[in-house]
């Protein structure tokens, strides 16, 4: 018996009001979100893993310099990149995950290399810059990562350090951590989550993205789940094997257990932000406590949908 699939991914959630970007940046964005969609989609159409599926949409929102995450990798308090990734499978709760490199192209990719070519499930620093190096994944100057727009970023953070990123009033509101989730025929999750941090983090900070149960989570059993936010909070409160405990323990279903989770427990202790999951059975859930998250889904139907806003929601032809 084949499964539904399902898809959805986010770009970084924030605070996100209309008006702050410009049509035209507006367009470019659900383009990249839509392509990105795309690109794990067809796989999941042509029978590929889930795993695969959400690796290749989070590859093309790491190319893309309009998201933190790879190429668009903010700053750190050094004027450097220090980059975080997992990925997990939903099969036997595999995962991989990086924390604090600062070469890979593709963070993601070195996520999923650790997966499946160590005894690991988290690297980080210099023994995962020199894993990275060792599996030939493709490597490049830290430099590469510096954008105009993240070096202005930076600029102002550093000039007004009380406002942290994604804090309410902060600067640095529009673009974050990318990840993705899957559903694939075999009737297996995966989720995926790739980021540079926060804005002018301290040196050798590392979020929730890699940490396996706080920003990235997947388990057949429950559901896989992709976070972006203040990784501390997210931390702190488990988040994404909250939601996926909630569904396994309690019976609660995917959209229910998002609400109680990001828009219950991590907002009572101020955490900013949300997350995008698959279930097995097909239930996709999108869900931030911010005014808007970047986001793209697939809907039952098969229907594709881009949006930044709370509210928005475009529908794409096929
Ligand atoms: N969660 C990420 C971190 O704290 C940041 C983000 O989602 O934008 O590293």
């Amino acid at each position: 018996m084949t499964s539904p699939i399902a898809i959805a991914l986010h770009g970084g959630a924030g605070v996100l009001q209309a008006g702050v970007l410009s049509a035209e940046d507006e367009n470019a964005v659900h383009a990249s979100l839509l392509s990105a969609l795309k690109a794990g989609l067809s796989i999941l159409e042509e029978g590929g893993s889930a795993l695969d599926a959400a690796q290749a949409s989070v590859v093309e929102l790491e190319e893309c310099p309009w998201f933190n995450a790879g190429r668009g990798a903010v700053f750190t308090d050094k004027g450097d990149h220090e980059m975080d990734a997992a990925i997990m499978s939903g099969d036997h709760r595999e995962a991989g995950a990086v924390a604090g490199i600062h070469f890979a192209r593709n963070p993601i990719k070195a996520a999923r290399a650790v997966l499946e070519h160590s005894d690991h499930v988290l690297l980080s620093g210099v023994g995962a810059d020199q894993f990275v190096a060792a599996r030939a994944l493709e490597q490049v100057d830290n430099a590469w990562f510096d954008t105009e727009l993240r070096r202005r970023q930076w600029q102002a953070q550093r000039m007004n350090p009380q406002t942290l990123s994604l804090e309410p009033g902060g600067i640095e509101k529009k673009f974050g951590t990318v990840g993705a989730v899957a559903l694939d025929r075999s009737g297996q999750v995966a989720a995926a989550t790739s980021t540079g941090g926060i804005t002018n983090k301290r040196y050798g900070r590392i979020g929730d993205t890699p940490l396996i149960g706080a920003g990235t989570w997947a388990d057949n059993r429950s559901a896989a789940i992709s976070a972006t936010g203040h990784g501390e909070f997210f931390i702190r409160c488990a988040v994404a094997h909250d939601i996926a405990a909630r569904m396994r323990y309690a019976g609660v279903r995917l959209r229910k257990a998002c609400d109680q989770v990001v828009l219950g427990e991590l907002k009572a202790v101020g955490g900013n932000g949300g997350v995008v999951a698959v279930a097995p059975n097909g239930d996709t859930a999108l869900v931030f406590n911010t005014p808007g998250m970047y986001r793209a889904w697939r809907d039952a139907e098969g229907g594709l949908h881009t949006a930044i806003y709370a509210a928005e929601d475009r529908l794409h032809a096929q």
